[in-house]
């Protein structure tokens, strides 16, 4: 049996994405990006990213990749996107060993986020969301921020 899964595709139709149905809606695991970097990637206010294990992605199509080494962190992402007309697809920090942050803004649903990161860079006048948990920047790797890193590995989401 398999789970059901739920897809989004770029704006040109040419890469899909699909992560099971289950992962979708945790409001936990989707966070908003603030940061410079995401958003020049997006040409956005900000990125809208589900995060979950690579292994329940599965993409179809080619994205290309960027290597983004220019970010706050210092750490190199991998950012891939449609080649033709430029949807964001996901991201990779390989911080992060098995996870992959899935561009939701490429679905027809758009589930609520429950964190918000780099809100120092965020403009004055864009509010911030009820219920979203507020970061500067990145988490403090905390053990809280650790535990939920660890149900993201296992997959128990
Ligand atoms: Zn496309
Ligand atoms: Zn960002």
């Amino acid at each position: 049996m398999t789970a059901s899964t739920i897809s989004g595709k770029c704006l040109c139709g040419q890469i899909s994405v699909s992560v099971p149905q289950a992962a979708f809606h945790k409001t936990e695991n989707i966070g908003l990006c603030y940061c410079k970097n995401c958003r020049q990637s997006g040409g956005c206010l900000a990125s809208y990213n589900l995060h979950l294990a690579e292994r329940d992605v599965k993409v179809q199509g080619q994205p290309k990749i960027y290597h983004d080494n220019n970010t706050d962190s210092g750490t190199t992402l991998e950012r891939a996107f449609c080649n033709d007309c430029g949807s964001p697809i996901y991201h990779i920090n390989p911080k992060f060993i098995g996870l992959i942050a899935v561009k939701l803004g490429i679905f027809d649903q758009l589930p609520k986020p429950g964190m918000a990161l780099y809100c120092k860079d965020r403009p004055h006048w864009n509010k911030a969301i009820d219920g979203v948990e507020e970061h500067e920047d990145m988490p403090k790797l905390t053990e809280h921020f650790k535990m939920w890193l660890q149900k993201l590995y296992d997959g128990s989401i």
